[in-house]
């Protein structure tokens, strides 16, 4: 099996159940409110662990004690943390959960904005001996275009950027990204200046596909996935669960893509071990709490 470095944030996640979100000027009542460990690229961490790969994460928390308890919650799930740095906050996260399982996200990025390219080339060994490397947007372009950037001179380290939130991705990144795993509100911003009714999501593939991007996963909620790379485009159906909480149902889906293809699966056959995972984590409430063990995934029978 081989390893799996990611380049990505940490938070820890504020909570709350809700009935309903609140319109503008509007204070409601929580349900239910609980602190969680959280951030995508340590969600993304806990569930390529949890399903069986061999994972480090390299990032920023704060000097604070949520610092603390995100770091041992990473390595109780077997994540290796040795090379995560501290400085000021830690990254925080505000959910709202409806009763119908949709979230409201508001992110307070804190230490996670704060690596350097000095940071990038301290866990440069850490990259040379990792296979796949997995990065997501919530730590800023420069760094993801700079730790891409030095992935494209390590021969066979394939590079999987899951870009969320949405943000603008520029050539150099468009280069050097192999896959690009985006859900149906990423794909329309990555692709806002090509508005085609007929078959829009087609048109929003086949233009990023000739902006050079090589292969596309779109996730589709509970409609599954997409998988397209120019020569095949091939939908890949949900499993029909009893969703009660769909948070951290894409970082699931992402982690366990990851782990498939680390154990030499084929796309398409990671993505579906991904579409059984991440369908998983949306019959449980939470984030990593969610995420199934490979133990639970295996015995899972849909
Ligand atoms: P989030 O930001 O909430 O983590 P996302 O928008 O990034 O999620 P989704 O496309 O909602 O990602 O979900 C990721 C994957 O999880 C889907 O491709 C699908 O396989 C699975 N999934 C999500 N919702 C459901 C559902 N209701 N039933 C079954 N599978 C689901």
């Amino acid at each position: 099996m081989r390893k799996i470095l990611i380049v990505g944030s940490l938070n820890i996640d504020f909570i709350s159940n809700v009935f309903d979100f609140p319109k503008v000027g509007e204070t409601i009542r929580a349900t239910d409110f609980r602190i969680s460990p959280g951030g995508k690229g340590a969600n993304q961490a806990v569930a390529a662990a949890k399903l069986g790969g061999q994972v480090e994460i390299v990032g920023k928390v704060g000097e604070d004690k949520y610092g603390d308890v995100l770091i041992e919650s990473l390595t109780r799930e077997g994540v290796r943390t040795q090379n995560i740095k501290k400085e000021g906050d830690t990254g925080r996260t505000f959910i709202n959960v409806d009763n119908k399982g949709d979230n409201t996200i508001t992110y307070v990025p804190g230490a996670n904005e704060k690596i350097t390219k000095k940071d990038i080339n301290a866990w440069l060994p850490n990259l040379r001996e990792s296979s796949y490397l997995l990065l997501q947007q919530e730590i800023q372009e420069e760094i993801v275009e700079y730790v891409i950037d030095l992935a494209s001179d390590l021969n066979g380290c394939e590079v999987i950027l899951n870009a969320a939130p949405a943000r603008f991705i520029n050539d150099k990144i468009i280069k050097g990204v192999h896959t690009l795993i985006v859900n149906e509100v990423e794909l329309e911003y990555l692709s806002k200046d090509y508005v085609r009714k007929e078959q829009r999501l087609i048109s929003q593939v086949n233009y990023l596909l000739d902006k050079g991007i090589k292969k596309i996963i779109i996730t589709l909620g509970d409609k599954g996935a997409v998988f397209a790379n120019g020569s095949e485009y091939k939908h890949i159906p949900a499993l029909t669960v009893s969703a009660t909480d769909t948070t951290g149902a894409g970082d699931t889906f992402i982690g366990a893509y990851a782990v498939a293809k680390s154990e030499g699966l084929n796309d398409i056959e990671a993505i579906k071990f991904a579409v059984k995972a991440s369908a998983i984590a949306v019959t449980k409430h939470g984030a990593q709490s969610a995420i199934p063990t490979r133990k639970e995934l295996e015995e899972f029978t849909k």
